[in-house]
């Protein structure tokens, strides 16, 4: 195949792979003007779609955004921020200024205290060094915080570009819908290449005369526990709404199964509540610390799911960690899951979760 690129984005056209970046199908080569499916989409139906590219290969990507100018608006999954993080992420931010958003804030519950929960983010963004002008929380799916976060933006833009960096799974394409929405209407939104002959699968959306939006594809970060499970099993461990917490008052010696993803082992301290943050469809089983290891042999996949089985095939083995847990108000996390609130007297835990997604402990958010 002569190599053709993309009228849209610039990317090089392929026919093979309809999940990688390029695809266009063999039927469509022979119009005038050749557009990726992603673009195509977007023409036609002012709609984004997601793509996504491993972070080896985004990293060429960092250089042509840190030559340009512009705003680099970097979106995060609060259910999900430790997996949200972008290996590189300074680099790519460089001297740009830096608006964080944290997404889905319509799956926590009411109580959660939103001010406390921006600080939070903006001190885990200092820890990584990363230098935010602004801190924002809003839902993409419900259109929450919209309107002040435009405004944030077009403030911080300076007239210039700006970039919309994520993960995958973050709500990336969700969030530029509605921006598309916005600004748009019904306009056809894309335009020639912003970086003309690069394979860079940018897509742009113009602003005015001068700047645009500028998506750039999703990040997979290996340490996002979606990468390991089924459809299926995906479906039940997303929150789709508000979530409601489950409080069990534990015992030492007692044992929390989150399906057969995740477990909590009591081992030791006064009674108290455990109060659990999770898709409202997961299971949460609870048992005896001695029966633990038995009942997951036996009933992985069963009465511990998910995983299903699909899942346990892909799904790295549990693996253990010890945490001490003193008087202040604690989460244990299990990125991408959920998380368990403490809020009693000192404790020691002994939690599993899959190998590569480690469970970790925070200053409670709520
Ligand atoms: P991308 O991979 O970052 O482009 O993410 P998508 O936009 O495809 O969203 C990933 C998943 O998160 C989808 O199931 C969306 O419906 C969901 N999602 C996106 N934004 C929100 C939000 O604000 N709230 C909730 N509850 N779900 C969201």
């Amino acid at each position: 195949m002569e190599t053709i690129f993309c009228n849209g984005c610039g990317i090089q056209i392929q026919t093979t792979d309809p999940e990688k970046l390029g695809y266009a199908p063999s039927s469509s080569l022979n119009r005038d003007t050749i557009l990726c499916q992603r673009c195509f989409r977007l023409k036609h139906y002012n709609e984004i779609q997601d793509i996504s590219m491993s972070d080896e290969d985004f990293m060429q990507l960092v250089s042509s955004i840190s030559e340009q100018e512009g705003l680099v608006v970097y979106i995060i999954d609060i259910f999900d921020v430790s997996g949200s993080f972008i290996p590189g992420i300074n680099r790519i931010v460089g001297n740009h200024p830096i608006i964080l958003v944290g997404n889905k804030v319509d799956l926590l519950p009411k109580s959660v205290n939103k001010q406390k929960l921006i600080q939070w983010l903006r001190s885990q963004a200092k820890e990584a060094g990363i230098k935010t002008e602004d801190v924002f929380l809003i839902s993409s799916k419900k259109g929450f915080g919209m309107d002040e976060l435009a405004a944030s933006m077009e403030a911080h833009r300076k007239n210039k570009n700006i970039y919309i960096v994520g993960t995958t799974n973050v709500g990336k394409s969700t969030f530029i819908n509605r921006l598309i929405q916005r600004s748009t209407g019904d306009k056809d939104v894309i335009t020639t290449s912003y970086f003309p002959g690069t394979t860079l699968g940018f897509i742009k959306i113009p602003l005015d005369d001068a700047s645009a939006i500028i998506d750039t594809p999703g990040i997979i970060n290996k340490q996002q526990i979606v990468h390991y499970l089924s459809e299926e099993d995906l479906k039940i461990i997303t929150p789709k709404k508000e979530i409601k917490p489950k409080v069990y008052q534990l015992n030492s010696q007692q044992t929390l199964f989150f399906g057969g993803l995740a477990r909590i082992d009591f081992l030791k301290g006064e009674r108290q509540s455990f109060v659990c943050y999770f898709s409202n469809d997961l299971n949460i089983h609870r048992t005896k610390l001695e029966k633990a290891d038995e009942l997951y042999e036996n009933h992985v996949t069963k009465l511990l799911s998910p995983p299903n089985e699909l899942t346990l095939k892909q799904l790295p083995p549990l693996e253990e960690r010890t945490f001490r847990i003193g008087e202040e108000k604690t989460d244990i996390v299990f990125p991408g899951l959920g998380w368990v609130s403490l809020s009693g007297s000192a404790l020691t835990v002994r939690v599993f979760s899959p190998k590569g997604v480690p469970a970790i402990i925070r200053k409670s958010i709520i």
